[in-house]
């Protein structure tokens, strides 16, 4: 029997043993105290490969951004952020709720790219009337688009230039870093050129990685140095979490490379996909596939596709996640349910003594 093929996110992903085992094995201590070993081997693993001083292990990334935010911006700061971006829009608020930063959210293009134009426009002169803005915040991946490097050079270049400080939600920078590998060049070398335009940068373990809990925040010593009493003050000191660390540990020195297959997995659902009317696949860069539905079928798709053992999310566009846990076999299931779907309604459509029914 075909196993349930879960494309809802890359957070669904189980351990692996090995991983299970590097977790069983790691030596661990009091990180309150700044005692676990994991935990400070961790910090300074992912600081050294993303090209920072210093790292902070996160239990989420959205602590991990928010205490970003929080270390670069005071009170009655600004930072500037897409219209869609994460730290805007899928975190509770929680920069102006919890650190009482303004954001100035800004539209942004099919790929997630804010104009350089309306980022200039956006910057507030020393004004009494205005918050001071402070930080231009970029997200990579955005919705599955790695962002091109000339972008990234373009607007931290402004933003620098400006006097603002640049940090990068990268909870998928690994899949950004893929995407970009140059021949010969590892993950963790593309990572580094894409972390090397910002002063911070937030990484999830958690996501395609394949770690089941954990971010990491990376910057200058004094900037993390900043962002460790915010994690205190927002609940983040843990204590024996080199169990967790030593899963993120494992990630790095074992998950990187193998992303480009779950970008290979994508490409090909998108191909599955390819040639159904009703269906266009929007796009499929890395990791995420979106697809938009015609008719308003989305939610009847997402029904049928659950009941044959395939999960995604979406509504009028479905987006389905390839990661560590899916094969090529699950694949090939769930481009098949797509297309019975459309199969079926069709032919209920079509023949007349079914008109009337309810069509999926
Ligand atoms: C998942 C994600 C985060 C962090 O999410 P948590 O669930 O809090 O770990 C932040 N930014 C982006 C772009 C994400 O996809």
């Amino acid at each position: 029997m075909q196993k349930t093929v879960d494309l809802r996110s890359d957070t669904v992903t189980q351990p692996t043993a090995a991983m299970r085992a590097a977790m069983f094995d790691a030596p661990l201590g009091d990180d309150v105290f700044g005692d676990d070993p994991s935990v400070n081997a961790l910090q300074e693993k992912v600081a050294a490969m993303l090209g920072f001083e210093a790292a902070l292990f996160m239990p989420t990334g959205t602590q991990s951004n928010l205490c970003g935010l929080m270390a670069h911006c005071q009170r009655g700061d600004e930072y500037l952020v897409g219209q869609s971006a994460h730290t805007y829009r899928y975190e509770g608020g929680g920069a102006a709720v919890l650190g009482s930063i303004q954001p100035q959210p800004l539209a942004q293009n099919a790929s997630g790219q804010m104009a350089l134009e309306d980022i200039a426009n956006a910057i507030k002169p020393d004004d009494c009337h205005f918050a001071q803005t402070r930080l231009l915040c970029l997200e990579n991946t955005w919705n599955g688009h790695p962002m091109p490097l000339e972008y990234l050079d373009g607007a931290t270049r402004l933003a620098k230039d400006k006097g603002l400080a640049v940090h990068l939600d990268g909870a998928r920078l690994f899949n950004a870093a893929a995407a970009a590998v140059q021949p010969g060049e590892s993950v963790a070398a593309s990572a580094l050129r894409i972390t090397s335009y910002f002063d911070s940068v937030s990484v999830c373990f958690s996501k395609g990685l394949g770690a089941p809990v954990g971010s990491a925040l990376c910057g200058s010593k004094a900037f993390i140095a900043r962002a460790h009493r915010v994690r205190k003050m927002a609940g983040g000191g843990m204590r024996q979490s080199g169990i967790l660390a030593a899963a993120a540990s494992f990630a790095l020195d074992n998950h990187l490379e193998r992303l480009a297959q779950d970008h290979a997995m994508a490409q090909r659902l998108a191909k599955g996909l390819g040639n159904i009317a009703g269906l266009q696949v929007r796009s499929a860069q890395t990791n995420i596939v979106f697809v938009d539905v015609a008719d308003g079928k989305g939610p009847a798709l997402l029904a049928y596709l659950k009941a044959h053992g395939v999960l995604a999310t979406g509504l009028i566009g479905l987006r389905f996640v390839t990661h560590l846990d899916v094969d090529a076999q699950g694949i090939d299931h769930a481009a098949a349910c797509v297309r019975a779907f459309f199969d079926e309604a069709s032919a209920a459509q079509s023949a007349p003594t079914l008109r009337g029914a309810a069509v999926y």
